[in-house]
């Protein structure tokens, strides 16, 4: 399988698997997509998720990764998901795909730790450095994701003081091959930082440096699995066969993932896109125009995004067609307050604490009417805050949370200067 940029139309410019991995961002400025979109077996996914989701994400990656062999392959399945995945009937008809029982408690454990796999068996030039700044969630998801890869280290910067002490534990506790460094700054120094490294040509023909970030192909494509299993357990729970997704989003790598499996052959009617206050796509879909902005602060925090990245495959794989993009996807979006009355509704009707993010998932399957499932994006306990905020009670924290909690913090303190981190990457 060849990849090829959203915006090279002719298809002139083909790039491997590593090279498009390694690359994150097209050079043309657009984003990898694969050359031609597999076919699937229903029957056989059925069987398939019957035995487990890693099996059924094996028959998936071998037909995408095709130029991957099996056993490697496998392995890179079977180590990154060993974690369930689950669909619960909330109450009444409700039900929603709990994706959030990876070791960081967020969906992106899909993603990153997928990643993290096939970026040490496709890497074969020497020691790589994956670089990258987070404001809290993204940054542990990468750290866990890469853990223990061989030949890969992660250098993750984040801000003082503006991560939450969880957020801070889930980076700091792993040692090993992840190096955390703690920014005297904000989370726009930090990646200001990182951009000057990759500008640096000459610290980068001394360090082999990467990213891991949202758009990459190898944390896009395995996002589209879950909808596989979803739908799997879904049919044979309610016996219908035609489902609906509402999904929380953001920057729109899932939905858009969501939109690759339809393309598979995945028997979905159509997707909710679930957006809180920044509804540049929801309004998208309204006015035809793609107006984006700053994005503005919310509870869930997560889905801040002004200016979706992930907004050009979602172009490209309706080939450009705004009346089929309309049919397909429909837009809601929700206020802090309407996300935090959910959060005390889902409580009081159902027993059923949910995250922010989740809970705006709710609201939109409420309003839309969906049949079908939304996808649970996070654990309640990751935002434990803005839970109690909502329900006045403490969420329970998972026990490996806690245990987290308790363990020793490791990480380096720089201040926010290039030269010192260019440095930093030369030493360590
Ligand atoms: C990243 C994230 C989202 C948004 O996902 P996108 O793929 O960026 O749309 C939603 N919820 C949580 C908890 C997240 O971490």
């Amino acid at each position: 399988m060849r990849y090829f940029s959203t915006r090279d139309k002719s298809k002139s410019n083909p790039f491997s698997l590593a090279d498009a991995a390694f690359a994150g961002l097209a050079p043309d400025g657009g984003l990898f997509m694969p050359e031609r979109i597999p076919e699937v077996d229903m029957e056989r996914v059925m069987a398939e998720a019957e035995k487990s989701y890693a099996d059924m994400a094996l028959y998936l990656a071998q037909l995408l990764f095709d130029d991957v062999p099996q056993d490697k392959l496998e392995a890179v399945v079977r180590g990154a998901y060993d974690f369930p995945v689950d669909l619960c009937n909330v109450g009444d008809d409700y039900f929603t795909l709990q994706l959030f029982h990876g070791p960081t408690y967020a969906f992106k454990d899909f993603g990153a730790r997928f990643m993290g796999r096939m970026t040490g068996l496709l890497n074969d030039e020497g020691p790589l450095t994956i670089l990258t700044a987070t404001s809290g969630d993204t940054g542990s998801a990468v750290a866990h994701g890469f853990y223990g890869v061989d030949g890969v280290r992660v250098v993750v910067l984040y801000p003082e003081g503006k991560v939450s002490p969880l957020q801070e534990a889930q980076m700091t506790t792993l040692d090993g091959n992840i190096h955390p460094l703690r920014v005297k700054g904000n989370f726009d120094d930090c990646q200001r930082l990182v951009k000057s490294m990759f500008r640096d040509v000459e610290l980068r023909r001394d360090v082999r440096v990467t990213s891991a970030n949202s758009i990459n192909i190898l944390r896009w494509i395995p996002q589209a699995f879950y909808y596989f299993y979803g739908y799997c357990v879904w049919r044979k729970m309610t016996g219908r066969e035609e489902m609906e997704v509402v999904v929380p989003s953001g920057n729109y790598g899932n939905l858009t993932a969501g939109m690759l499996a339809k393309s598979m052959g995945l028997p979905i009617k159509g997707f909710v896109a679930a957006s809180n206050a920044n509804d540049v796509v929801p309004e998208f879909l309204r006015t035809e125009v793609y107006s984006p902005r700053a994005s503005v602060h919310t509870v869930a925090n997560a889905m801040d995004v002004g200016d979706p990245s992930n907004f050009e495959r979602m172009m490209y794989l309706c080939g450009d067609d705004v009346a089929l993009l309309k049919s397909l996807v429909k837009g809601y979006s929700y206020s802090d307050d309407e996300i935090l009355s959910a959060i005390s509704e889902m409580k009081e009707r159902y027993g059923y604490l949910s995250d922010p993010h989740s809970a705006v998932g709710y609201l939109a399957t409420k309003d839309s009417g969906c049949d079908g499932f939304w996808l649970s994006t996070a654990h309640a306990a990751k935002f434990s805050e803005i839970t109690k905020q909502a329900t006045m009670e403490d969420a329970p924290i998972p026990e490996r949370l806690s245990e987290m909690m308790t363990r020793e913090r490791k990480y380096d303190s720089i201040e926010a200067d290039e030269s010192v981190l260019a440095a930093y990457l030369r030493e360590k």
